[in-house]
């Protein structure tokens, strides 16, 4: 039997972090089985497969509307939810552009899956490739 705790994903035990309901409705391809009543968390770990969780109940990396690079390294994975870039997209060029761009203000809370902003992910990918 799995040991359940509460706060951790119920795929890899580590630990999730409190994501917005908007944000769950905003990212889902069917947001069919989403209780609005319950709290759910977004896995942080990067090799596990699980976006969402709450108590068992997960939802996973397939199932969202543009799969997240936090999570592969697809080509087609979504970099930047805000302004649209992908894993292919990445270059130094791309992340001087978002940059601009996300200093007029970005909308992760709500549009990246994560619940954070994407910069860190982005810059993962710029020091991958050089
Ligand atoms: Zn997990």
């Amino acid at each position: 039997m799995q040991f359940f705790i509460p706060d951790r994903c119920p795929k890899c035990g580590a630990e999730g972090r409190v994501v917005r309901y908007e944000n769950l409705l905003a990212n889902l391809r069917s947001i069919e089985g989403v209780d609005a009543a319950k709290e759910y968390r977004y896995c942080t770990n990067e090799a596990c497969d699980v976006i969402y969780f709450s108590g068992t109940q997960t939802f996973t990396n397939d199932q969202l509307l543009r799969k997240s690079a936090a999570k592969c390294s697809d080509p087609d994975a979504t970099i930047c939810y805000c302004f649209d870039y992908k894993v292919a997209d990445a270059s130094e060029e791309a992340f001087e552009e978002y940059k601009a761009k996300n200093a007029q203000g970005c909308a992760c809370g709500v549009r990246n899956p994560s619940g954070k902003c994407c910069s860190k992910i982005f810059k993962r990918y710029l020091s991958e490739r050089a």
